[in-house]
């Protein structure tokens, strides 16, 4: 029977099957889905991982993968009917090797991103991936998800940091791809097709990553700007100054932090006054520690910026990105809110948010707009909270028809409907409606070479 070989394999430590303990595992951050399962594994081996899939496979038996469940698309949830098999790879979370000199690290699946960047650190060596659920997300799933984060403007998302992969197959074979050469021209790149997969070709078990030089003294910057156009001017202007040296560059709405101030402990705004638009950026500064307060007032001369402040010490940056890692948080209490993880060309981010507003405001009257994001990277959080008091299921229901029409605008505009968050289960119907023809029969193709028995997140993506 399928159970039994499934807790043979992974032993005593290696299974929970009681309902009260499944639980956390089984609902999505923000309580859209619920899923039920046969059992939950968490093999500590390539070997327990390749096992589950094969007995899972022979058994005709979905097995969906999960990592750290910070994801916000749903893809690491089973479904309800709890006849999928969930596999954590919590307890895969083992540095295997680290090589300073080849700037290169191997690193289990379920490692843990800050325990990754504190493993680099430690080395003397600098691992760029960052975002706000560093603390709780694991290396596995930022890859199976592409993830992007804060330092993507100087470094680029998940993909660029993968130097090969460990990953195990539909059948439970094992391709160990993990090499960390930086030159390998032997034939198709195959890791490029498990990253951003989302469990649904294959599950990675450890990844070789690429290490990078620390960046050295960096200081941060908050401004306060009248337009999202001023941003995009900013950031040309701090090109000119310090080159690719910009390592973040994040855009958030005066709203975004009059509810971070309102729900999160000890966030504080430097900057007096009501400012409509402020951008907290990290500028790698080296020996030349002035050239970011320069480049400012610059700015606030020609009346690019309205204000601005650099923060003194590490104690305030510190402080600054506290404010803007709480923004999440502090928009749930405001009630149901529209999620859109959008990218348009950069330079259209002013024309998009303008043209979203007044779609927002005819669409969705009284609603509340929650807009922050990676804008260096074009991508953005373009929010929408429920009109205050209202009823949360009549305004999701209302929403759907706002979420397409942001979504129509970011494609018409050059972008992406799903820019760092995924597809998963959320999104799958958008996947079909922008990305129809070729590209997705291309995808569904991939898909039944790599997966013929449907084995691998079923029904995730596509
Ligand atoms: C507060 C907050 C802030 C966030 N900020 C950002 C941000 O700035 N940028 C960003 O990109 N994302 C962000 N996210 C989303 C989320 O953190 C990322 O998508 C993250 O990469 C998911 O990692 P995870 O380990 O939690 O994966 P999970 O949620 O467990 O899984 C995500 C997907 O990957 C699959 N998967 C997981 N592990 C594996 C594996 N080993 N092999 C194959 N498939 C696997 C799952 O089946 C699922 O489809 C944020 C989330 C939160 C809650």
């Amino acid at each position: 029977m399928l159970i039994d070989a499934l807790k043979e394999i992974v032993g005593p430590k290696g299974w929970i099957s009681n309902p009260d303990l499944l639980e956390p595992y089984l609902s999505e951050r923000r309580g859209r889905i619920k899923g039920h399962t046969l059992i939950m594994v968490s093999p500590a081996s390539t070997d327990e991982v390749a096992a589950v899939v094969s007995e899972c496979s022979a058994a005709g038996v979905g097995v969906v993968p999960q990592g750290g469940n910070t994801g916000l698309c749903g893809g690491a949830i089973p479904d309800d009917k709890g006849d999928e098999v969930l596999l954590s790879l919590t307890r895969m979370n083992r540095i295997r090797a680290l090589d300073a000199d080849d700037y290169s690290m191997i690193a289990e699946a379920g490692c843990v991103l800050s325990d990754v960047q504190q493993a680099a650190e430690k080395a003397g060596r600098f691992f760029p991936l960052s975002l706000s659920a560093e603390g709780s997300c694991q290396i596995g799933g930022n890859l199976s998800t592409n993830a992007g984060g804060i330092n993507v403007i100087r470094y680029g998302t998940a993909r660029q940091q993968v130097l090969g992969l460990e990953v195990v197959l539909a059948d439970g074979t094992v391709w160990d791809g993990l090499r960390t050469v930086r030159k390998d021209t032997a034939g198709y790149d195959l890791k490029q097709l498990f990253i951003g997969s989302e469990g649904t070709l294959g599950i990675i078990t450890a990844a070789a990553l690429r290490l990078w030089p620390r960046p050295g003294n960096s200081a941060t910057l908050l401004a306060a700007l009248d337009t999202p156009e001023a941003a995009v001017d900013l950031l040309g202007r701090l090109h000119d100054a310090v080159g690719d040296s910009v390592q973040a560059f994040e855009l958030m709405s005066d709203r975004c932090i009059r509810y971070a101030q309102r729900h999160v402990p000890d966030v504080t705004m430097p900057i007096a006054g009501q400012h409509k638009w402020y951008v907290l950026t990290e500028v790698v500064v080296g020996a030349n520690p002035a050239v970011l307060e320069e480049a400012a007032m610059t700015a606030l001369g020609e009346k690019v910026v309205e204000d601005a402040v650099v923060a003194k010490n590490q104690a305030e940056s510190d402080r600054l990105w506290r404010m803007r890692h709480s923004i999440s948080d502090a928009q749930k209490p405001e009630g149901a809110s529209l999620k859109h993880d959008i990218s348009v060309p950069t330079g259209r981010i002013g024309e998009f948010i303008r043209k979203g507003n007044r779609l927002v405001s005819d669409l969705l009257p009284g609603a509340r707009l929650v807009i922050f994001g990676h804008v260096g990277d074009g991508n953005l959080h373009y929010n929408v909270s429920q009109p205050a008091g209202a009823d949360a299921e009549e305004f999701l229901a209302d929403g759907q028809r706002a979420t397409e029409a942001i979504y129509d605008l970011a494609i018409e505009l050059g972008g992406s409907f799903s820019a760092e968050h995924g597809v998963g289960i959320f999104k799958k119907s958008y996947l079909e409606q922008y990305r129809g023809g070729a590209e997705l029969r291309v995808m569904r193709a991939l898909k039944s070479a790599l997966d013929p028995e449907n084995t691998l997140n079923p029904g995730k993506v596509i």
